[in-house]
């Protein structure tokens, strides 16, 4: 199973990846999370990216998936992945077809949002005490993850603002790049979280034939 989870930064990938993971044995893959590392543990690396995310750009393709495909090549992704907040570009994408490499995506996994409620959502996230990612309104932290840690410095208005417009002007054309391959699914992230993870869990096992 080479699932992509797709969709604007505030849809929801990060908060179902986990169930879906957890659902299908396969490993969650977050270039996000791997940029974070990298700056976390002070890494040439994670230096580069970090001024890049800071202003809510997108960093390098080769560099992004250079990591991507090293983190591919471990053991627990023989039998599947699921992918989360990557392809971001068309030049992406490209270089992640390559089965012979043991890089392939079988289904994007697309979760549709209206423009007006990413910001909305973008604004209110928050960080519990574990890591964990919730929403000051929508999904607050229960009490054992308090207080909150202060805010991801891409989650300020200006940096939520610019990463919704690199968003619509760099990834949104591969909607129209995975729909013309046939791998592209499209469900409603519109709707309550468990809503949303049971029509992701529909689409997939009607995907993959599991009864
Ligand atoms: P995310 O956690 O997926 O919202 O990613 C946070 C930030 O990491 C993005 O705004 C980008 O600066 C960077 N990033 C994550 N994934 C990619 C990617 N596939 N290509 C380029 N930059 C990325």
């Amino acid at each position: 199973m080479y699932i992509a989870l797709f969709g604007p930064p505030g849809a929801g990938k990060g908060t179902q990846a986990g169930a879906i993971s957890e659902a299908y044995g396969i490993p969650h893959i977050s270039t996000g999370d791997l940029f974070r590392e990298n700056i976390k543990n002070q890494t040439k690396l994670g230096q580069l990216a970090q001024s890049y995310m800071n202003e809510g750009e997108l960093v390098p393709d080769e560099v992004t998936i250079d990591m991507l495909k090293d983190r591919l090549s471990h053991d627990d992704c023989l039998n599947g992945y699921l992918l989360d907040g990557v392809p971001r570009t068309v030049i992406q994408a490209n270089l992640l077809a390559h089965p012979e490499d043991g890089v392939t995506i079988d289904v994007v996994l697309n979760l549709a949002i209206p423009d007006e409620k990413l910001i909305e959502r973008l604004s209110g996230r928050v960080e519990g005490q574990s890591g964990a990612i919730y929403h000051k309104v929508f999904n607050p932290a229960p009490a054992w993850d308090l207080p909150y840690k202060p805010q991801r410095d891409d989650d300020t208005p200006e940096a939520a603002a610019n990463r919704v417009k690199v968003y619509n002007e760099q990834t949104a054309p591969l909607i129209e790049y995975y729909e013309e391959r046939g791998l592209l699914k499209t469900v409603n992230g519109d709707q309550s979280i468990e809503e949303v993870q049971a029509e992701i869990k529909k689409t997939l096992d009607e995907h993959f034939g599991i009864d």
